[in-house]
């Protein structure tokens, strides 16, 4: 899977790929005590050892699919921010969303093109023996640790990642590529409502057959479902942001400061205002940004509001959209960005005023 947003709290960095950090979900280590019990039962510390080799090799694949979402979305000039390992599978987070179809289909492709080449690979050595053992012979196989249950179960993970990551339900990879394909022929907006649509019909029936059979596929199909919804939340949104413009919403006529002033001054002024950022102006001619955080940091010290301040800043105009503000703020990382009108500074759009806004709209009656 592959998503854009916030990360959760209670997880470890355990380490990074190319840059990209990996991190894990504090639930994990809980995945593996299970594990270990499973196959300890018998009372054996080596078996128990063998079970958790077995989940790190198992999610060792679920962090290569990750890595195919990672580098191909990397390819596409999307910033990865990170992936994230939870007990039910991974996710590849980015630090803007998908908008672009061509870009949204080549993204969720490659996880499960990955877990198929997987299949390429242990398929080999593995189909001799697949086929020559009877049934009871397989279930020994898988249950006796060693080099071949290990490469039965790799080949039954790869199988069931991309099977179940094909599934036409969104937000699972099948249903991105379901609804990047349908913009061919529909619109964004109407392409979303289909696969969603879709989906949850799908997560409903799992979530019945669920009901009576298997408690595992109700969760998932209760998941799926909410999962699915979020995304039409996400559009309305969108929809939302787009109608409206940056010159409406901006901070026009805030406090400012000049390169000279000391930061204890602005610390004093800062504290009696509720602007979270302030724009450094020198004879009308914006210098940079300077954020709440940088001058409470440095409140004590003797520099200047010059030293501390920003210089590299997003740039927008009053008629880019609240959600052109949104991506781009989202996209360089910053808590605000100078709005600029033919060459002239006029005003500050923060994330604030990206929150204000949102309120303001969603009240709004349409
Ligand atoms: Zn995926």
């Amino acid at each position: 899977m592959s998503r854009s947003s916030t990360s959760p709290k209670w997880a470890w960095k355990i380490g990074s790929i190319r840059g990209i950090p990996l991190r894990i979900h504090a639930t994990f280590p809980l995945v593996l005590l299970w594990a270990a019990w499973e196959w300890g039962r018998n009372g054996s510390l080596h078996t128990a050892l063998y079970g958790m080799a077995l989940v790190v090799a198992l999610f060792g694949c679920v962090v290569l699919h990750e890595l195919g979402h990672a580098f191909v979305a990397r390819w596409r000039g999307i910033v990865v921010e990170e992936i994230l390992l939870l007990p039910l599978g991974g996710l590849a987070q980015f630090r803007s969303p998908l908008d672009n179809p061509r870009d949204e289909f080549l993204v969720a492709v490659a996880g499960p093109l990955v877990n198929l080449a997987l299949i390429g690979v242990l398929l080999p050595p593995t189909l001799v023996p697949l086929v020559s053992l009877t049934q009871f012979g397989l279930i020994n196989a898988l249950t006796t640790p060693g080099w071949q249950s290990l490469a039965f179960y790799l080949l039954l993970t790869n199988a069931l990642l991309a099977g179940f990551n094909l599934l036409p339900i969104f937000p699972m990879d099948g249903g991105r590529m379901l609804r990047a394909t349908l913009t061919a022929g529909l619109s964004y907006e109407r392409a979303t409502w289909v696969a969603v649509r879709l989906g949850q019909s799908v997560a409903v029936l799992m979530g019945l057959y669920g009901f009576f059979q298997n408690l595992w596929f109700l969760l998932m199909g209760v998941f799926l479902f909410f999962a699915a919804e979020q995304e039409m939340r996400r559009l309305a949104q969108r929809q939302l942001l787009d109608t409206a413009h940056v010159g409406n919403h901006m901070t026009r006529r805030g406090l400012t400061f000049a390169p000279s002033t000391h930061v204890h001054s602005a610390y004093l002024v800062a504290r009696m205002s509720l602007q979270p950022i302030w724009p450094v102006v020198e004879r009308g001619r914006l210098l940079g940004l300077v954020s709440r955080a940088a001058i409470e940091k440095a409140a004590a010290s003797a520099s200047r509001i010059a030293d501390i301040m920003q210089t590299s800043y997003p740039v927008l105009t009053p008629r880019d959209t609240l959600y052109r503000a949104q991506t781009l703020l989202a996209e360089s990382n910053s808590e605000a960005a100078a709005v600029i009108e033919n060459g002239v500074f006029v005003g500050i759009f923060s994330v604030y005023d990206l929150m204000h806004a949102l309120r303001q709209l969603e009240e709004t009656p349409a």
